[in-house]
């Protein structure tokens, strides 16, 4: 199982530091990823940027770039999350631009796809529809791709998908992707044994439930295999 703790806006310097002390510490046999803040970057294996702009370096007020990701050593981002698409208006194409970019790179991507709460209502037809146009421009057959599916709605709100829910849509995904595919939104100790037994789920994207590492740790624990 791939098990990954996205910190989003959150921790220091220094207490992602102690974190990752921590992490070390943990005898697993997943795999397990953390995506700190920019400015909260370590050159160790298991950690991956949250964002990176398109190019080496340039004029790119406020962004960082392949040079600075790789100052630590790392080889693995996130792309495409809901809050950089909703709340920062990242528009597919541009996404698009980033994954090439960093597949060229030859970075391990993360790429998330999610649908919103009246795109869920009508029906998983269209919530598959609503999918693939957030895979427009991504080369599926990326040997370093993995996919996070996360529900919008799910994200951040303490509910998670239902176990059907998440099931079909696995299932339906599964159909024309083939790379690991990740659940996202509100995993938490409680819920994540039953989420990463059903078929197609090939581990989980954390955000809020990871951020504390004693709590991350007994949900890698709490995992079989
Ligand atoms: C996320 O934003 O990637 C996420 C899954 O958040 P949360 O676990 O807080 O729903």
């Amino acid at each position: 199982m791939i098990i990954a703790s996205n910190f989003k806006m959150n921790h220091t310097r220094r207490s992602t530091k102690a974190f990752l002390k921590k992490l070390k510490e943990v005898k697993t046999n997943h795999t397990i990823r953390v995506f700190p803040p920019a400015t909260s970057l370590f050159e160790f294996d298991i950690v991956g940027a949250q964002n990176g702009y398109p190019a080496v370096n340039g004029s790119f007020t406020g962004e960082i770039g392949l040079e600075q990701i790789q100052e630590f050593n790392i080889d693995k981002i996130l792309i495409g999350h809901s809050e950089r698409r909703n709340i920062l208006g990242e528009k597919q194409e541009f996404i698009a631009k980033k994954f090439e970019f960093y597949k060229n790179e030859n970075f391990e991507i993360t790429y998330c796809i999610g649908e919103p709460l009246e795109i869920r209502q009508k029906g998983i037809d269209e919530v598959i529809k609503y999918l693939k146009n957030e895979l427009v421009g991504i080369d599926m057959n990326y040997d370093k791709l993995i996919i996070a599916y996360e529900p919008v709605w799910a994200i951040g709100t303490g509910v998670s998908a239902t176990i059907k829910e998440i099931e079909e849509t696995h299932n339906k995904l599964r159909e024309f992707i083939q790379a690991p595919l990740l659940y996202g939104g509100s995993v938490k100790l409680d819920n994540i044994s039953e989420i990463c037994e059903i078929e197609n789920v090939d581990g989980v994207l954390i955000g809020t439930a990871s951020w504390q590492v004693e709590n991350f740790v007994r949900m890698i624990n709490q995992v079989k295999g």
